[in-house]
Parts: C-alpha cells; sequence; structure tokens
C-alpha cells in the first residue's frame, strides 16, 4: 500500500514532470510507488534492459517503495478494456490516496493515452461490481502533470528542497539524454540543453510562487483551501 501512486507512459517520464513532489511527499512519511505502463522499448536510444535497469536507479535515489511496468506497448499504447482491468487491479492493490499521472493531452500519443486510461481506471478501480484480483478502492483524486505541451497549473508545490535529488534521478536514465560523442540518433530528450529546459519549467512554476523550483499540477476539482491569506503568505514585496 502507498499513498500516492505516480503512472505514465514510459520510463523517465515522472522524473522529468512530477519526481520532485513525490520526494517532497516523502519527507513528509508519505509513500510512494511508480508504474511505468510501457517498458519503453520504442525508444529511439538504449534497450529495453538498459531502461529498465535505469528506471530502477532513478526509483531508488528518488525513494519510491516500489517501481513496476505493464506492457501496454511503447509507441502505441492500448486502451483496451484488458488494459484497464490490469490498471485498476494495481490501483486496487496499492490503495493509493492520490493518483498523478500525465495530462491527457500532449505531443505524444502516448501520454495523452497514459492519461486517459489512468483517469478511468482510477475511477472505475471504485466501482465493487467490477472484479479483478483486489476489492474496489477509490484514490480520493487523480491530478495531472504537464509533459511536452503546457497546461495551466491549478496549484503548484515547491520542490526546491528536492530538486538535487530529482536532478540525479534524471541523470540515471543516461542512455536517453545527451552525451558527447554518443552515435545514437538524436532525439528530442537528448538533444544539448533538454535537460535544463525541463529544469528551466521547474524554474518558471516556481517562480510563480516566489520559490526557486515548483512542479504544477492540473486538477479537474480544486483543492479545499482553509486559509486563502497563508497560501499566499509572502508574495507581496515581489509580486
Ligand atoms: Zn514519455
Amino acid at each position: 500500500m502507498v499513498d500516492v501512486l505516480a503512472i505514465a507512459a514510459h520510463p523517465d517520464d515522472i522524473e522529468l514532470t512530477c519526481a520532485g513532489t513525490l520526494v517532497m511527499l516523502a519527507r513528509r512519511g508519505r509513500t510512494f510507488g511508480i508504474l511505468d505502463l510501457t517498458r519503453g522499448e520504442m525508444g529511439t536510444r538504449g534497450d529495453a534492459a538498459t531502461r529498465e535497469a535505469e528506471a530502477r536507479r532513478a526509483a531508488e535515489i528518488l525513494g519510491a517503495s516500489f517501481r513496476e511496468a505493464l506492457d501496454f506497448g511503447d509507441g502505441g499504447l492500448v486502451q483496451s478494456r484488458e488494459n484497464e482491468l490490469l490498471l485498476m487491479d494495481v490501483i486496487r492493490r496499492e490503495k493509493p490516496r492520490l493518483v498523478m499521472t500525465s495530462y491527457p493531452d500532449d505531443r505524444h500519443p502516448d501520454h495523452r493515452r497514459a492519461g486517459e486510461i489512468v483517469r478511468d481506471a482510477a475511477f472505475y478501480a471504485g466501482l465493487r461490481r467490477i472484479e479483478t484480483n483486489h476489492p474496489a478502492h477509490r484514490p480520493q483524486q487523480t491530478i495531472f502533470f504537464s509533459t511536452a505541451w503546457l497546461h495551466a497549473p491549478t496549484f503548484v508545490v515547491d520542490v526546491t528542497p528536492a530538486m538535487e535529488t530529482r536532478r540525479r534521478a534524471m541523470e540515471a536514465f543516461s542512455s536517453q539524454f545527451h552525451k558527447p560523442g554518443s552515435t545514437e540518433p538524436q532525439t528530442v530528450l537528448s538533444q544539448r540543453g533538454f535537460l535544463q529546459h525541463m529544469e528551466g519549467r521547474a524554474r518558471h512554476f516556481g517562480f510563480m510562487i516566489g520559490v526557486e523550483f515548483a512542479e504544477g499540477f492540473v486538477s479537474m476539482r480544486p483543492p479545499k483551501i482553509d486559509d486563502p491569506i497563508a497560501i499566499f503568505e509572502g508574495a507581496e514585496p515581489g509580486f
């Protein structure tokens, strides 16, 4: 059982988007797991075995309780009922209170499909008449992070103290990123400067709330706020 389940299409999607928030939650005593919906076997660089070892190492760096992969098909993620039931069963087994996944619209169709199947499975997992190996459980909320295409966040999380850990976890995926002298084909991720762009996004979210680094999330249901003054504490001088 974990408090949070982060689910995405490809190994490394989590590290590039919401890993800082997971680390911050872990520092508050929350537990989290990572579920990759594919093994990244269609990745232009590196092979599946390399990516699996990298994914395991990154999860250790972040402090995940577990990391698992399903096999929904990289480069054509299949949103079948069969896959939805497999996903529902992991959600029911782990009983997360919060699910994080990619926003169900993106440049990469796998990210869009992942967001859709996770959102739907998290809901269906609460219907007790749908049978899988574990009893019904519905997370309290599914929240979404942006991958390539940016979406206006409903809220942002200060991850400044977790940024170094997030950076080390990203660097665990060395087959995917820029390596001087590499003879493997260039991809969006392997362009020189890609990691700086992703870090720049965290800086941009941070700028929005007056901290160095933050991660943004979209939630269809707005978070319940007790004290609207306290949540903007300290913003007056600079904003
Ligand atoms: Zn991806």
